[in-house]
């Protein structure tokens, strides 16, 4: 078996979601390097994050957290870009994989009950064929054993997309 994906790799190579430089048998998605150099936040297990205080004096929220820092023409923007307009969906699975570790380990995000994504505008996902945030939300629903419910939020209106520095 290893045997027939190695011929395949000669034609059709897998390639790295951020650097697309050939990947190795061993890597998946997206290359060793990358992952070592994505800018990891760590906000998972610190109390007060960016992402938190973002919400400070708007809404009432637990707690929050988020992968990676969000560079303009980094590797995150390259990764967001290959899932949202590429259908490149195993970069979804690939980071809900690795935040659902870090969710799993951390004593701040214990009880939860569902996950819940923000749902698109039903135009924009007529347009795109998928909601990029569905992988991501159903690999986290496999690593915490909680459900995932893509049915709980409508989107009624289409909103403009308001920059941040983190995903
Ligand atoms: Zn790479």
């Amino acid at each position: 078996m290893i045997f027939i994906k190695d011929i395949l790799n000669v034609f059709f190579p897998d390639i790295c979601a951020c650097c697309n430089t050939h990947l190795t048998r061993n890597e998946e998605t997206i290359c060793l390097v990358c992952r070592h150099d994505l800018p990891l936040t760590n906000f998972t297990n610190e109390e007060n994050n960016l992402v938190e205080k973002s919400f400070f004096g708007r809404i009432k929220i637990e707690n929050a957290t988020s992968l990676f820092y969000f560079l303009k023409k980094g590797k995150t923007q390259q990764l967001l870009h290959e899932l949202k307009y590429k259908n490149q969906q195993q970069i979804g699975a690939l980071m809900g994989n690795w935040l659902g570790s870090e969710i799993k380990e951390s004593k701040r995000f214990k009880n939860l009950d569902y996950i819940i994504p923000v749902p698109l505008h039903p135009k924009k996902l007529k347009s795109r064929g998928y909601n990029q945030v569905t992988t991501f939300g159903k690999s986290l629903e496999n690593i915490l054993k909680i459900p995932f419910d893509e049915g709980f939020l409508k989107k009624i209106s289409s909103t403009k997309h308001k920059p941040k520095n983190y995903v």
